[in-house]
């Protein structure tokens, strides 16, 4: 085995880290954790701490770390066959039971899964899909994509367009000019304090319409969003905020993408956040949770109407011009079908909602009183505990305060529970695995007064 201060070295000199502080990590002042192990809900590094990981990696080990179930079919596949290409009409049995299996549990409508590797590109697909849908219908000007501030669609060059953070777009040069965004329905924040909620939603859906009405709706394709917004700061829409949107979109023809990346296959207690919130989308996106993260697979489930044109496509312009070398690669699929008996066998879109419900609840309990922390949102199992300086004169802090982030390294220092700092506003989140217990969330939630209390 290598020692410690060889990988430190080699991972200082060779390994260009994603999302990081690049001067910060070469000069050995940002954290350098190597993972070694993980079992449940702890994960293991090489010197030895065990740790709580109440994110799930990046809320994506659904099932929990080291099932067997998976690395047994993931073992099986490679041996059996490791790799096979899916142009053409070509596929396996894994790559084809899995998109039989996603359709079983997908919200009404939709007609077939192509399959990617991450969220990013499957976004990215999405997007080449409805530029196709609308040239096929013969309205090239119908290109431009809504998206919210605060969503979170990837880093791409569109997706990173697509997403509604500074950070994604500063000195990239993005957004690009297809990409406009509105409002975020967070509601914590608005503007206005009179507010109601249902007044709120009229506020946002009067501000697409007012974007639309600009910008014309014959130029305006589509419109994606996530359930619940996350990387964003983990924000579940005001009631009524769906319903009210779709309405909007479907008045002037504007497909409806819901990124399900986070909540697809049970993060919010439902199979997908469409059926928690009564969304009928026309493409969904998948990705994380389909495999809980055991081998990088996406994929876009495509719905009936958009699906009828693209098939009208092929007739009149012959094969359509987009695939990766990896799409429904077989060791994904079959991490993938594994992972989705897993889901069912052991009831964890259940034990997500359950005890999701009962971590959100405990933890707005034992922070009420807390006089720096202004809310305590989630839904299912995604929770959110925000910081303010002053919550009875709502005084927010400074971002250069980076109290999301102390609070972060304080609740792993002091009780090795690892949380993670939205990247945008003082907000602490947690997205356990599903199989969380209740034991479980009681240590996330004294672990994280403590670490309130120390800090704040
Ligand atoms: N969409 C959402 C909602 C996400 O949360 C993410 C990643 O966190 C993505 C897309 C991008 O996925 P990936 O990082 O796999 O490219």
């Amino acid at each position: 085995m290598l020692k410690n201060d060889t990988l430190d070295q080699w991972d200082r000199e060779a390994f260009f880290h994603p999302s990081t502080h690049l001067a910060q990590h070469a000069r050995g002042e940002s954290p350098n954790r190597v993972v070694k192990t993980a079992s449940g809900v702890f994960i293991e590094d090489r010197d030895g701490n065990r740790l709580l990981d109440a994110f799930a990696g990046l809320y994506c080990v659904n099932v929990g770390y080291g099932r067997q179930e998976i690395a047994e079919a993931i073992a099986e596949q490679a041996r059996e066959l490791a790799y096979y290409h899916a142009y053409v009409g070509h596929g396996t049995e894994a790559s084809i039971t899995l998109a039989r299996m996603i359709l079983d549990r997908a919200p009404k409508n939709m007609s077939k899964v192509y399959f990617g590797l991450g969220g990013s590109d499957a976004n990215e697909t999405n997007v080449k899909l409805i530029w196709y849908y609308n040239n096929i219908l013969g309205r090239p000007e119908k290109k431009k994509i809504i998206s919210r501030w605060r969503g979170y669609h990837g880093s791409g060059l569109v997706t990173g367009s697509l997403t509604g953070l500074d950070l994604f777009h500063k000195k990239f040069d993005l957004p690009i000019e297809q990409v406009i965004h509105t409002e975020a329905p967070y509601y914590f924040r608005r503007d206005n304090l009179e507010q109601t909620e249902e007044q709120f939603v009229a506020h946002c859906v009067a501000e697409l319409e007012a974007l639309i009405e600009r910008e014309g709706a014959d130029t305006i394709a589509a419109f994606i969003g996530e359930p619940v917004l996350g990387t964003g700061g983990i924000v579940p829409p005001p009631a009524g905020y769906w319903p009210a949107i779709q309405t909007v979109l479907r008045k002037h023809d504007i497909l409806l993408v819901a990124d399900e990346v986070v909540t697809g296959f049970g993060r919010l207690g439902t199979m997908f956040g469409s059926d928690h919130y009564g969304i009928e989308p026309d493409i969904i996106t998948i990705a994380k949770g389909l495999t809980s993260a055991y081998a990088p697979l996406s994929g876009s489930i495509v719905g009936d109407r958009v699906w009828k044109v693209l098939e009208q496509g092929t007739d009149e312009n012959g094969p359509i011009g987009h695939g990766w070398t990896y799409s429904a690669h077989p060791i994904g699929a079959a991490a993938g079908v594994a992972n989705l008996k897993l889901l069912d066998g052991l009831n964890l879109v259940q034990n997500a909602g359950d005890v999701g419900a009962y971590l959100n609840k405990t933890m707005a309990e034992a922070l009420s009183d807390h006089g720096n922390v202004g809310e305590v949102r989630g839904e299912g199992m995604l929770c959110a505990v925000e910081f303010v300086k002053d919550r009875d004169g709502r005084q927010f802090f400074d971002p250069a305060d980076k109290i999301g982030a102390r609070v972060a390294a304080t609740l792993l220092e002091q009780d090795k529970v690892i949380g993670r700092a939205m990247p945008q506003g003082d907000i602490l989140g947690f997205a356990p695995p599903f199989c969380l217990s209740r034991d479980e969330a009681d240590t996330v939630v004294a672990a994280t007064v403590r670490a309130v209390e120390t800090v704040l």
